[in-house]
């Protein structure tokens, strides 16, 4: 199978080493095209590890959180994603994209430029904003 992350390349190739935890992603566009492939994958768990505490939907309450999250996954066609531009250094990184999304026939695309930042050696997503 393809990677849901749109890389062209197997998933086995792909993301699926991050997902189970056998090696970590090195840089900040391979921890978001994991986490693009997670949310593809309906992988709750995966999303919650790799966001920074300090995002602002960093779950307060996690039943509810774990609930939005899986609703948003059963809901939701992951149609493709599209990486502008991906830069990082020792602990940040910016990637900019867009996912293409579908829910029901609506499409739900959007770009965003994500901020990840590197904690005790993980990337994490920590915040994002939206790009028309
Ligand atoms: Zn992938």
């Amino acid at each position: 199978m393809l990677c849901p992350c749109f890389s062209g390349k197997k998933y086995v190739d792909c993301c699926k080493d991050f997902h189970e935890e056998i090696r970590l992603p090195d840089t900040a566009e391979k921890l978001m095209r994991s986490r693009y492939s997670a949310y593809a994958l309906h992988l709750t768990k995966y999303i919650l590890k790799t966001t920074h505490p300090k995002n602002p939907t960093y779950p307060v309450d996690l039943p509810l959180w774990t609930q939005q999250i899986e609703k948003f996954m059963k809901t939701t066609t992951f149609e493709n994603l599209v990486i502008h531009e991906a830069q990082n250094d020792e602990t940040t990184g910016v990637v900019t994209f867009t996912a293409v999304l579908k829910q029901k026939r609506h499409d739900t695309s959007f770009t965003e430029q994500s901020l990840f930042e590197k904690v005790d050696g993980r990337w994490l997503y920590k915040d994002g904003i939206y790009i028309n």
